[in-house]
C-alpha cells in the first residue's frame, strides 16, 4: 500500500468545499481541543463553523487517529465500516481520560468542586452540540445514549400522548431497524396506522408518493435523511414541508448525515433531529435529540427519576423543564463531554471539506467497483453519501467480507438493521463498504484488488 501523502494531490479540486479558492495543504490554526495534561482542563474555544478555502490535510487527519496505524492478519487496517461506527481521533480519547482523570463527579454543580467542573464540562458540551446543529437553544438539546434511544424516546413519550386509533404515521422504505421497530410498536399500542413511503429502483425515495401518503390523519412523519444501506441521501428539507404542510411532526433521522453534511436544524425546520455520537468520530452510548421548543413542550418524560424532576411528595412528581425533564438518572457524562470535543474537531476540519473529500472517494471507487466483473452495486441513487453496497456473484456478502478481512479491510456484510430495503432491492444482504474522511483512494485501490482477485477466483473459496 502506498502512503496517504502520495495519493492526496492527485486530484487536488475535489478536496475544496469552495470551488475556485487557493489551495493549501495545511491546517496549522485547527483549534487543539484536548486539554493540558496534568491540570484542570482549559476551556474549550467555541466550535469554528467557518471552513475558508483550506484543503482537507488526509495525512494530517489520519495521524489524528492512533487506531490507523493497527494492523489486522499481518496488514495496515483499512477501516470501510464507517456507516457502523466510526474511529475516534487522539483529542476524544485524551478529552474522555482527561475527564476521568481531573473532573469526574455526578452533576450537581453546587456540591463541590469536581461536581463544579463536571457540571461545567457536560453543559459546554451541550453548547457545542447546540452550536453544530444551529440549534436556537441550549435547552432543545437533550443527550440519550443513541439515535435508536432517541426515536424510542419520541415514540413512546410524543406518541403516546398525541397518537391515537385511525392516525397515521409516515415513514420511508429506506429506514433503518431504529426507525420503523418504535413505530409498529406504537401503532400497535395506539391503534395508529403506519403508512410507508415507496423508493424507486435505484433507492430513490419517492417523494411524491411520499405526500400522496401524507394527509389530514398523519400526525408524524419520520424518514432518514441518508440511508445506511444504500447511502441515499433524501431531501429532508421537503420531507418537513410536507410534514408541516400537513399538521404534521416531523422527525429526522440523522445518524447517517450528521457526519457528512452540515447540519441546520433551523433551515431544516424538523420538530425532531436525532443522531448518535459514535457515527461521527465521537464515543459509543451518547447521542442526541434535538426537539424544537414546543415539540419537546408538547411531549411528557420519558422515563422517571432523578435529575428530572423539580419536586416530589410520596403523592406527586413535579418536573423540570427539557432538557432535565428527558434526562433521567445519572447520563453518560464523560462520554458526552467526548461528544463535544468529536464536533469541535469535524468543525474545525470543515463538514463543507469533509462531504467533498467523501464524495470524491465514492466518486473514485463507485466505477471501479462497478467494472468488476460479478459486481452489482446496489443503491444507485442520483444523491449518495460514501456508502457503496454491493453483492459479487457466486459469493455471498459474508465470504466477500472474509476475504477482505483477511487483507485487514473492515466492511460490513449483512442486512445492515435495514432489512426492508435491501429486500425491496431484492437481495437479503450485501457487502458495505463506506467511506469517512480519513480514508484514501490507495486504500480502494487495495480493497479493489482483492474484490477483483475474490471474482476471478484468485482469493479465498
Ligand atoms: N438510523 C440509521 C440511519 C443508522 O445508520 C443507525 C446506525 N446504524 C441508527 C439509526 C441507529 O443508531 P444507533 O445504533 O447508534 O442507535
Amino acid at each position: 500500500m502506498t502512503t496517504p501523502e502520495t495519493s492526496f494531490p492527485a486530484t487536488p479540486e475535489f478536496y475544496f468545499a469552495d470551488a475556485g479558492g487557493p489551495m493549501f495543504y495545511f491546517l496549522d490554526d485547527r483549534l487543539d481541543a484536548s486539554p493540558a495534561i496534568g491540570g484542570p482542563p482549559t476551556p474549550e474555544p467555541p466550535v469554528v463553523t467557518t471552513t475558508g478555502d483550506r484543503a482537507l490535510d488526509v495525512a494530517s487527519v489520519r495521524s489524528d487517529f492512533p487506531i490507523l496505524g493497527e494492523r489486522v492478519n499481518g496488514r495496515p487496517l483499512i477501516w470501510f465500516d464507517n456507516a457502523a461506527t466510526t474511529q475516534k481521533p487522539r483529542a476524544v480519547i485524551d478529552r474522555i481520560s482527561s475527564f476521568y482523570e481531573h473532573e469526574n463527579s455526578n452533576i450537581h454543580r453546587a456540591a463541590h468542586e469536581l461536581a463544579a467542573r463536571a457540571t461545567d464540562a457536560y453543559e459546554d458540551a451541550r453548547e457545542t452540540t447546540r452550536r453544530f446543529l444551529n440549534a436556537p437553544r441550549v435547552e432543545d438539546i437533550v443527550f440519550v445514549r443513541g439515535t435508536t434511544e432517541a426515536i424510542n424516546l419520541v415514540a413512546q413519550s410524543w406518541g403516546r400522548k398525541h397518537l391515537g386509533e385511525g392516525d397515521e404515521i409516515v415513514i420511508t422504505h429506506l429506514e433503518h431497524h431504529a426507525n420503523i421497530v418504535p413505530w409498529q410498536q406504537i401503532s400497535r399500542q395506539t391503534g395508529a396506522v403506519l403508512k410507508v413511503a415507496p423508493v424507486d429502483d435505484r433507492g430513490n425515495l419517492l417523494l411524491d408518493e411520499l405526500e400522496r401518503l401524507v394527509g389530514p390523519r398523519t400526525k408524524l412523519v419520520a424518514a432518514t435523511q441518508v440511508s445506511n444501506a444504500l447511502g441515499t441521501v433524501t431531501d429532508a428539507k421537503r420531507i418537513v414541508e410536507i410534514g408541516h404542510r400537513h399538521g404534521a411532526r416531523v422527525l429526522i433521522d440523522g445518524a447517517q448525515s450528521i457526519p457528512h453534511m452540515p447540519i441546520d436544524v433551523v433551515d431544516l425546520g424538523a420538530d425532531f433531529f436525532v443522531f448518535s455520537g459514535h457515527k461521527i468520530v465521537g464515543p459509543t452510548g451518547i447521542g442526541v435529540l434535538y426537539g424544537a421548543q414546543d415539540a419537546l413542550a408538547d411531549t411528557p418524560p420519558w422515563q422517571g427519576g432523578g435529575n428530572m424532576i423539580a419536586d416530589v411528595t410520596l403523592e406527586r412528581a413535579l418536573y423540570q423543564d427539557p432538557p432535565n425533564k428527558f434526562e433521567a438518572g445519572t447520563g453518560n457524562i464523560a462520554d458526552a463531554v467526548g461528544l463535544g470535543t468529536a464536533l469541535r474537531y469535524v468543525a474545525d476540519l470543515g463538514i463543507e471539506r469533509i462531504a467533498a473529500y467523501e464524495h470524491h472517494l465514492l466518486d473514485y471507487a463507485t466505477p471501479r467497483l462497478s467494472a468488476i466483473p460479478g459486481v452489482r452495486i446496489i443503491g444507485t441513487a442520483d444523491e449518495k453519501a460514501s456508502v457503496l453496497s454491493f453483492v459479487l456473484d457466486g459469493h455471498e456478502p459474508l465470504e466477500v467480507g472474509k476475504a477482505l478481512n483477511a487483507e485487514g479491510i473492515a466492511v460490513r456484510a449483512g442486512h445492515h438493521c435495514a432489512q426492508p430495503i435491501l429486500r425491496r432491492m431484492g437481495v437479503e444482504q450485501t457487502v458495505r463498504p463506506s467511506f469517512a474522511f480519513y480514508n484514501t483512494t490507495d486504500e480502494i485501490d487495495v480493497f479493489l484488488d482483492v474484490v477483483d482477485r475474490l471474482a476471478r477466483g484468485g482469493v479465498g473459496g
